[in-house]
């Protein structure tokens, strides 16, 4: 028997037992799945679960259940290419013949003196319940600051705002207007909203440091009663660790079937993989689409195509609160109840796919 280890059960991963359960996985393989949790998590809703507008049960997915699935929960913490093994927080070295590696990411701080130790985080799921925590608990009137709006920052700040409209709220944002990179009638949507809820939305900012109950734009102290950090990302510790060669946001540089130039039986999905995409759970599952497609033709002994397609996106969507939205989607810019409705709709079929 084969076994093929699946590390991190996040999007890429999930859409790999999608297509491989219950009837394209070769009968000589078995699958290992690996995940801190017992559970898939809907990381594009952790904004919400911060927000405290959904409970934690519904951002979980149970993992898909087959008789070669074997599915084993602890921490991943070194993977040891030489010897073909994975190793877990207290259990036994896990054994692979092939190996998808999809650990997702955490935050990065752009060595900003306090970033990591006072500002809280949405980019896992105990952080995010943390988040949450410290967010419902905090009395009346006190203050929150968002640094980053790139779409997590948008949308937890708009949640956050209908949830709680007792808090002050104030979105740090790098650019001369946000989502300077999409259209700028997205840009005068979101900031009108924002405008129109009372949030604060600070342009050209620069955090400079963190302190308690303090944040520094241009060394400019602001007094926060809680600072959330969504201002970038960088690939799981784990992958950062490889021996490998990275890219310049320290994602592993692939080979075009998705593996390690080193090694063809080591594939990297989503997050963690050095892709012409920014990251996202949308490039994640494509990008998984073609992995499988590689093993099963490597399982069956056949020959890969020369070339892979080029891996094309539908675009982006964003919630703004519960009932408006913007999105950019087939070149085009789209905003309010319309945006958000095909949101939800998207979480639904994914629901309905993989729940
Ligand atoms: C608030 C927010 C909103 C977003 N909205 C969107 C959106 O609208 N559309 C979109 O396309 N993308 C969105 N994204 C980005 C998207 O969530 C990620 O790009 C996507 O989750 C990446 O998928 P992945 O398979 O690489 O990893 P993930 O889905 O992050 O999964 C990683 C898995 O690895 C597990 N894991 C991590 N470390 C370890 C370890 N050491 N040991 C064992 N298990 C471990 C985790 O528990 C998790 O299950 C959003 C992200 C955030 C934070």
């Amino acid at each position: 028997m084969k076994n093929l280890v699946l590390l991190g059960g996040g999007y890429g991963n999930m859409r790999v037992l999608l297509r491989l359960l219950p009837n394209q996985l070769p009968e000589d393989v078995t699958i290992t799945l690996v995940d801190k949790f017992p559970y898939h998590s809907l990381k594009t809703e952790y904004y919400a679960l911060a927000a405290g507008t959904i409970s934690d049960q519904e951002v979980r997915v149970s993992f898909p259940e087959h008789p070669r699935l074997n599915a084993l929960f602890g921490e991943v913490t070194h993977i040891d290419l030489e010897n073909k093994q994975v190793f877990i927080k207290d259990k036994e070295p896990v054994p692979y013949d092939d190996l998808v590696i999809g650990l997702g990411c955490e935050d990065t701080y752009h060595s900003v003196p306090g970033a990591a130790e006072y500002t809280h985080s949405i980019q896992s799921i105990d952080k995010s319940r943390l988040t949450y925590q410290t967010l419902s608990n905090m009395p009346a009137g006190s203050k929150v600051g968002i640094v980053g709006a790139g779409l997590s920052g948008i949308e937890l700040a708009s949640e956050l705002r209908e949830s709680r409209p007792d808090l002050g709220i104030v979105l740090f944002d790098r650019g001369h207007r946000i989502l300077k990179d999409f259209p700028e009638r997205l840009s005068k949507y979101i900031h009108k909203w924002f405008v129109d809820h009372g949030v604060e939305v600070v342009n050209n900012a620069n955090i400079t440091k963190v302190e308690p109950h303090t944040i520094y734009n241009h060394d400019e102290a602001y007094p926060m009663d809680a600072v959330v950090w969504t201002a970038g990302i960088q690939p799981n510790q784990v992958v950062r660790e490889m021996p490998v060669e990275k890219d310049r946001s320290g994602r592993v540089k692939l080979s075009q079937y998705h593996n390690l130039p080193t090694d063809e039986h080591v594939y990297v999905v989503g997050d963690c993989a050095s892709l012409p995409h920014a990251p996202s759970a949308q490039l994640a599952e494509e990008q998984a689409e073609q992995i499988v497609q590689v093993l099963l033709k490597r399982w069956k002994g056949e020959p890969l195509p020369e070339e892979l397609p080029e891996i094309k996106l539908k675009g982006i969507l964003g919630s703004l609160g519960k009932k408006q939205g913007f999105g950019f989607v087939a070149d085009r810019a789209i905003t309010g109840r319309v945006a958000r409705f095909l949101k939800s709709g998207v979480l639904w079929m994914y629901r309905y796919h993989n729940g």
